[in-house]
């Protein structure tokens, strides 16, 4: 089969890449789609990225094997089978696609640098794991690109990074998620989609994931943006998702498809060593090296002690998460993970694992003194206790201590619903039960 591929055509202002790809079967319906059509979100730490960094893979051929519906468009149902027993030459389908990329991309914002490459051999896996984990160089992907078939890079040509990225991807772990896009007269308007059905469809559809944030109020189907995707759902698996959109009252979406995605998997996580890479994202294992404190913007950070020390910071858009930040306490040992920022360096936390708590204490009352009776003064922090009246000395352990329960509890914390990337994995997806956040 081909390997149709494309990436960073859309900007901050519009356009989507995945409409792209609905545009791109529409051209190619002389020939059938083998498999879903592919999301693959690679590192979401590039410097350079517009929204999500999520490339698309489309695989073409003549279908054999089975059937199975993957979308519908102009009113038709779009299938996509199981296998290809033969293709057309990539240079023949390179011009053709690139021809729709030419149309939709926006290939005027500065940012964006579109790719469009048709492979009939796949490059290899390292590739994928590259661009999901780190910074792959334009010069390496063009490389890649050139043994895969053939290629069309714009501008600065970085949207190839891309297009071998998504071609590369052979899902270990995958998830689905079922994409519908507005009708072109209501691009940029206000999405009308009712929230109350959402809720519905979250409590009835239990393989579905990240479709309503409940502590903020907030549909986590819909982009914030103005392109054209009306909502997605996320799902662990394909087969249910037309149901669960059809659920959902809303305006009447124009097409509708679902795309196999790496969306939900951690992939992007590596277990760190000594040494925290700029721009990767991370696994660190650690005690916590002291209070927590509370910067300007309501942003939390926590020093970690991981072998070398560093800071970690629950942002401010991560809301109620912050609470769990601010509630650690020196000594405590957890798991993070997260994103690398570079100045000052700082993981960004994604997640954490509570694995081990301090026990807190307050000093409720001063010792009294041994010989006189009388209540002891303290003389400095740790340092102990004195008698006032006949001098005896006492140690700070000879306090009246309190326990006081902890804010937070042995096990998994991560932010709201609206809060999450789209390539973490939610603790849903772990089959593990999140802990509720500390009151305050
Ligand atoms: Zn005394």
């Amino acid at each position: 089969m081909l390997h149709l591929a494309f990436d960073d055509t859309d900007s901050l202002k519009g356009m989507c890449t995945t409409f792209l790809a609905t545009e791109m079967i529409r051209e190619f319906s002389d020939l059938d789609l083998i498999g879903y059509p592919r999301l693959v979100r690679l590192n979401p730490n590039v410097p350079w990225k517009t929204r999500g960094n999520g490339a698309l893979c489309l695989r073409l051929g003549r279908g054999v094997g089975g059937k199975f519906k993957v979308g519908e468009l102009e009113g038709r149902d779009i299938f996509a089978w199981t296998g290809s027993k033969d293709h057309p030459p990539p240079e023949e389908i390179l011009p053709r696609a690139a021809a729709v990329l030419e149309k939709w991309a926006e290939i005027e914002d500065v940012l964006t640098n579109p790719a469009v490459a048709v492979f009939d051999c796949k490059p290899p896996p390292s590739m994928y794991w590259k661009a999901v984990r780190d910074i792959v160089p334009i010069a390496e992907a063009r490389e890649a690109a050139k043994m895969a078939g053939a290629f069309r890079a714009y501008k600065n040509g970085r949207g190839i990074v891309g297009c071998v990225a998504a071609a590369a991807w052979r899902p270990q772990d995958r998830t689905y998620e079922i994409l519908t896009y507005r009708q072109r007269a209501r691009w940029g308007t206000e999405r009308d989609i009712d929230s109350e059905s959402v809720i519905e469809m979250d409590g009835r559809f239990p393989e579905t994931f990240n479709n309503y944030d409940t502590l903020n109020r907030k549909v986590t189907i819909a982009p914030r943006s103005s392109c054209p995707i009306l909502f997605g759902i996320r799902a662990e698996r394909p087969d249910r998702l037309e149901r669960a959109m059809r659920t959902i009252r809303s305006e009447t979406p124009d097409r509708w498809f679902i795309f196999e995605t790496n969306q939900g998997t951690d992939e992007h996580l590596v277990k760190a060593g000594k040494s925290v890479k700029r721009h990767t994202s991370v696994i660190l294992r650690g005690l916590v090296a002291g209070p927590p404190t509370v910067h300007l913007g309501g942003h939390v950070i926590f020093p970690l002690n991981s072998g070398g020390r560093i800071d970690c910071a629950a942002y401010e858009p991560s809301k109620q998460f912050r609470r769990v930040a601010r509630a650690l306490m020196a000594g405590d040992e957890v798991v993070v993970c997260g994103s690398v920022r570079d100045e000052p360096k700082t993981i960004n936390v994604e997640k954490i694992r509570v694995v081990k708590l301090v026990e807190s204490k307050v000093k409720v009352a001063n010792p009294s003194c041994p010989s006189c009776g009388k209540r002891m003064k303290s003389i400095g922090r740790g340092a102990g206790f004195r008698c006032l009246a006949c001098r005896t000395k006492a140690p700070a352990t000879a306090g009246v201590w309190k326990r006081t329960e902890r804010q937070l509890k042995i096990g998994w914390y991560e932010p709201p619903v609206s809060a999450r990337r789209h390539i973490s994995m939610p603790l849903k997806r772990l089959g593990l039960k999140e802990n509720a956040y500390p009151s305050k």
